[in-house]
């Protein structure tokens, strides 16, 4: 039976586990490292390129952030591009494509306008396009017909650049960060595929045991738990996030046969419903087929595409009184209501295409229910936490630290565009509780400007 130990052991080997694993590797002197991965290779769930929606979520076209959320996020944003850059990874596994956020009819295109205007001076690249401009750069949101002979009735504008890095290959950027851990120090770095955590205990000596579903166990004396919605499970089975449930929102995609948008589109978002409304953008894993999406449907398991979890899903959930409280609260909101069920409904064979390019139609007018299908194998899951103690759906990221050498996190969408910013995060966190030196002035210049 395997039994080693380590400085550090992170579960978990997406875009989250695999950050922590480079930045320690790379900035910290931590003595020996550890990565379990559950599945026989890194980021098979939705790290995974055809999981997601492949976006640096940046802050400028992402219209549900405030000015003040776009400048933190900006940082850690940037953060994805720095590390590419590093490794010359641009035009492999990042790459620049035309952004836009799109306003439809006259309270959208004020929208645009005022929200330009406060945003210019954080994000300099950013334009205002009108029709005109519009018609050169996305023909295809500004005509009613595929002929391209009648502008759509309702007036547009977008703001956009078409000068940034946009869009990540997640899975792959992954590998490299394993990849270029393991390059960057002398000392065990570890990874473990197939290996999947059933329980992490804290012994008398406050370090840790991991138990594996293979009988292996290996001791650490730092845990962080990078799993998705598995981390509220493992932390659940610790006792702790009890206050938390997790709803796993299901994302698909539909996809064009042919090449329908040059660029990523995105509209003006519901505040109530970050990230919701519908993009369209072209899929860097699919010859550059349009894809649109997501979707979003309550799926009753923990992961897109593997085998079971549903036992693990209602054991997250953790479903008591609080939990209908805030069903009931979501319910009661008719803009909330009708998107539930119009996504349902998306899913549904026979009437999912039909509804789906009603929404669609607003980014591509001519789009047809034929020129679309649904993406099989395509998208993922994420996992939003319920916070029982405020009744309320937590629409970021969550993380339970209780200060005592383990940390478990929760990253639904954008969680990969933050993925070196929470690394560094719970890296700060690792070198307090360890006394580890971080080279902070290094890793600064490396990865922010
Ligand atoms: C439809 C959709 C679109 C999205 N679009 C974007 C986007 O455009 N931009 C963006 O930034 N983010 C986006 N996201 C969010 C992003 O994909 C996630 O935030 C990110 O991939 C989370 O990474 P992770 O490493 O935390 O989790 P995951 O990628 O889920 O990785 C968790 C890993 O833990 C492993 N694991 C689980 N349980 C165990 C266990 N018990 N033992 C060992 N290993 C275990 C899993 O096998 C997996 O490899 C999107 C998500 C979805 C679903």
């Amino acid at each position: 039976m395997k039994h080693k130990h380590y400085d550090v052991l992170i579960v978990g080997g997406g875009i989250s586990g695999t950050a922590l694993f480079y930045e320690l590797a790379k900035y910290t002197d931590v003595q020996s490292l550890c990565l379990l991965e559950k599945y026989e290779a890194l980021a098979t769930l939705n790290s995974k390129g055809t999981s997601n929606s492949q976006t640096i979520h940046i802050g400028d076209i992402e219209t549900n952030y405030t000015l003040e959320k776009a400048t933190i996020t900006k940082r850690t944003a940037k953060m994805v591009e720095k590390f590419c850059l590093q490794y010359g990874l641009q035009d492999k596994i990042m790459f620049k494509h035309q952004k836009m956020a799109l306003g439809v009819g006259e309270k959208e295109v004020h929208f645009i306008e005022n929200r330009y205007e406060e945003f210019k001076a954080l994000f300099p690249y950013l334009e205002l396009w009108d029709v005109e401009k519009l018609k050169v750069l996305e023909p295809k949101i500004v005509y009613q017909d595929k002929a391209q002979t009648k502008l759509r009735p309702e007036p547009i504008i977008a703001m956009g650049t078409n000068t940034q890095y946009t869009t990540v290959d997640y899975g792959a950027m992954s590998e490299s960060l394993a990849e270029q851990a393991q390059k960057a120090t002398g000392v065990p770095t570890d990874i473990f595929y197939d290996t999947q955590v059933t329980d992490v205990i804290q012994k008398e000596d406050k370090t840790f045991e991991v138990l594996c579903k293979d009988g292996a166990a290996y001791t650490a004396n730092f845990v962080v738990v990078n799993a998705g919605a598995h981390s509220l499970f493992l932390a659940h089975r610790m006792g702790y996030g009890k206050h938390m449930g997790c709803l796993p929102m299901a994302g698909s995609f539909y996809m064009t046969e042919d090449h329908f948008l040059n660029g990523k589109v995105y509209m003006v978002q519901n505040n109530k419903l970050p990230f919701a409304a519908l993009h369209g953008d072209p899929d860097i894993l699919a010859e550059g087929k349009t894809r649109f999406g997501p979707t979003a449907l309550m799926l009753p398991k923990l992961e897109r595409y593997k085998k079971g979890t549903y036992l693990d899903f209602i054991k997250t959930l953790n479903f008591d009184f609080h939990i209908v409280k805030i069903f009931w609260d979501l319910f009661k909101d008719s803009d909330i209501r009708n998107y539930v069920f119009k996504n349902f409904l998306f899913e549904v064979p026979l009437i999912n295409k039909k509804l789906f390019v009603q929404d669609a139609q607003k980014i591509v007018p001519s789009l047809s229910v034929d020129d679309i299908t649904y993406a099989q194998g395509f998208g993922g899951v994420r996992p939003q936490v319920l916070d029982k103690e405020k009744e309320k759906l937590m629409l970021g990221e969550a993380s339970i630290n209780p200060e005592n050498g383990i940390i478990f996190n929760m990253t639904p969408s954008p969680g990969a565009t933050s993925c070196l910013g929470n690394a560094e995060r719970d890296t700060h966190a690792i070198v307090k509780h360890l006394g580890l030196k971080f080279d902070e002035a290094q890793f600064l210049k490396d990865l922010t400007e």
